[in-house]
């Protein structure tokens, strides 16, 4: 956290220098960025991602949304709009927040976008299949996506068991874990510890970690079996 002297963030440790969150998701010929948060175009480059397909959204707050500017670079080099995926409440959001996106008369230079609806159904973007599901940020809907036994779900204190039945059988799963203590709208470790307990999930990494956890080496050997800290620049196999 900027100006915070507490240990995790006065940390050494790699592991504790954790930029928004964010996935990138790469098949043999498709790579599409889950959010485009405030820190998107340094984990781009960090990252060295040359070709982007698609964004798809979670939801509108600011830390999964402010960086969709910096898109405009791949549309430089690709030549064409790119594609955002987000429902219906995160696609009013981007237009009101990147107004001279959507003008009529455009200023040069500025992104070139293309919203595409996720309703519930799932959908393809070149050959990546994502089906959403969806899960309670206090009173916002958020959407989690799962990619074949792969799920991601960011910003959620809640799943209805319906949608449960969308996660079972994933093999991997990334959720949200903020800190030690209830949160209003995120899960605490110990939440998110037993809703994966839940699901069956047999890997599991937490993330959205807020500098209150604490140290990744502290915190990571007090985790039950196949659950772990997600760190920056962690690369998963499918
Ligand atoms: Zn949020
Ligand atoms: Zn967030």
């Amino acid at each position: 956290m900027v100006a915070c002297p507490c240990e995790v963030c006065a940390s050494t440790d790699p592991k504790d220098k954790r930029l928004r969150s964010s996935i990138l998701v790469q098949s043999s010929s498709t790579t599409l960025v889950v959010d485009t948060t405030p820190d998107f175009r340094y984990q781009m480059l960090r990252a060295g991602v040359r070709k982007l397909d698609a964004v798809i959204y979670t939801h509108p707050h600011k830390d999964h949304l402010a960086g969709l500017d910096d898109v405009r670079a791949y549309n430089f080099f690709q030549h064409k709009a790119m594609d955002l995926y987000a429902n219906e409440m995160t696609q009013e959001a981007i237009v009101r927040e990147f107004p001279y996106a959507f003008a009529d008369t455009k200023y040069p230079g500025i992104p070139d976008l293309r919203l595409n609806r996720i309703d519930k159904d799932p959908f393809t973007v070149g050959d990546i299949t994502i089906t959403p599901i969806l899960v309670w940020h206090m009173k916002m809907p958020v959407l989690g996506f799962r990619f074949g036994d792969f799920t991601y779900i960011t910003d959620a204190n809640r799943i209805d068991s319906i949608e449960k039945e969308k996660i079972r059988g994933s093999e991997q799963i990334v959720l949200n874990a903020l800190r030690h203590e209830k949160h209003l709208s995120h899960f605490s470790l110990q939440e998110a510890i037993t809703e994966v307990q839940e699901l069956g999930v047999g890997q599991a990494f937490f993330t959205h970690i807020s500098h209150q956890l604490g140290k990744h080496s502290d915190i990571q050997p007090t985790l039950p079996p196949g659950m772990n800290l997600a760190y920056d620049g962690l690369v998963l196999q499918a």
